[in-house]
């Protein structure tokens, strides 16, 4: 298959981490008979370093022209002053509205090799952890109207959502949930909140398509303790976008590891936005540390959701398994004897592995 990849690399550690997914990407394509072309563009502080603004209309364009998009990170200290409407992270939520990518994919697995990171009890995680976190991106409280007092001593934010928007979520949800365990868990506030009110109403209407899934509705304080005390519980979570980049973070510490986690974010048809969930971690850039294999992973997503390669997206995961039974690690992940490598070795080992 031919594909258009765009890599959108972005600040500190993000060039280095794309460098080994884009590595990663290159061996499948050599290995499977692919055609892959990666189209590098700046995003973030590199885009205004270049020009001015954090993301140009060229590189939105790009970027809905292409197949697919991988991208790093953006962010950090040498933006910190620039004004608001120009920071590096408003370039990253105009590229997930001008994508129109509206449901965020947070798998969170215990990689059994890293067990020992995991903040939880053993008793807690020896049963199976396999969670798939999927979070509105593009509505909510983060773009309703926000306004401030004029003596600046009262705020509002105003949360909203509508029916179509929730649908289209818990559609994905739905379907994802009859490829995996057939369990649906959806989150919300329905005790207080008139928005959480549509939220279930409209997930329990869309539950009657879909007879084959188990549907819980669960509040958002209740789920955030049981994914603590029984993360086992839960296989595909459907949550909005306030509570969802609040759970998403927590499962993310379950896991153990910023430096593993991979996501996805997906609209209508098959286009989509991959990038790892930790940020431009500019206190470790440029010295050869950053763990790319939540980049790689994220890399495995894009084969499987954007290109539909399966097979090529789970020989990239278990490459990555391999790597790790074979007892190499990044600093972030290190512990006494294993070997510690560098982010251009490990991507070097996970590519030789595919
Ligand atoms: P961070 O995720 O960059 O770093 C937090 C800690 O985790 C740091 O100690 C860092 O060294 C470590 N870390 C992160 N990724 C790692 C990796 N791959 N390997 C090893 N260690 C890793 O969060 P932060 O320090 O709060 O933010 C730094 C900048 O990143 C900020 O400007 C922030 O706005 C931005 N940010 C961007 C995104 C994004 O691009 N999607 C997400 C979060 C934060």
């Amino acid at each position: 298959m031919q594909a258009n990849i765009v890599t959108l690399p972005g600040d500190y550690i993000g060039p280095e981490i794309i460098a080994e997914a884009v590595k990663v990407l290159a061996r499948v394509a050599e290995k499977y008979g692919h055609t892959f072309t990666f189209d590098e563009r700046k995003l973030g502080g590199a885009s205004i370093d270049a020009y001015g603004v954090p993301l140009t209309e060229e590189t939105l364009a790009a970027c809905n022209a292409a197949d697919a998009v991988l991208m790093g990170s953006v962010g950090g200290p040498k933006w910190d002053k620039v004004p608001a409407d120009k920071r590096p992270e408003k370039g990253l939520l105009a590229l997930r509205k001008g994508m129109q990518v509206y449901a965020n994919l947070r798998p969170c697995t215990i990689h059994p090799q890293l067990a020992g990171a995991c903040p939880l009890r053993p008793d807690i995680i020896s049963t199976p952890i396999d969670i798939m976190i999927l979070r509105e991106l593009t509505g909510d409280i983060y773009f309703g109207k926000r306004t401030r007092s004029e003596d600046r001593s009262a705020a509002t934010d105003e949360m909203a959502y509508s029916v179509p928007e929730v649908e289209r979520l818990a559609r994905i949800g739905f379907e994802m949930a009859k490829k995996r365990r057939g369990k649906l868990c959806s989150v919300d506030k329905a005790n207080v909140l008139e928005c959480s009110r549509l939220w279930r109403e409209t997930v329990q209407r869309l539950s009657e398509e879909y007879p084959e899934v188990e549907v819980s509705y669960m509040y958002v304080d209740n789920a955030a303790m049981q994914l603590i005390l029984r993360p086992s519980q839960f296989d595909v979570m459907i949550t909005g976008n306030l509570f969802g980049d609040i759970l998403s973070d927590e499962s993310a510490a379950i896991a153990g590891s910023l430096g593993m986690m991979p996501s996805a974010s997906l609209g209508d048809g098959s286009k989509g936005l991959y990038e790892p969930i930790h940020g431009s971690a500019p206190d470790i850039a440029g010295k050869d540390i950053a763990n790319p294999l939540g980049t790689i992973l994220s890399g495995a997503l894009l084969l499987r959701h954007s290109l539909g390669l399966e097979t090529e997206a789970k020989a990239i995961e278990d490459a990555v398994a391999k790597v790790l039974d074979e007892g190499y690690r990044t600093p972030d992940i290190y512990s006494d004897g294993c070997t510690k490598v560098g982010c251009i070795k490990m991507g070097d080992l996970v590519a030789e592995r595919v």
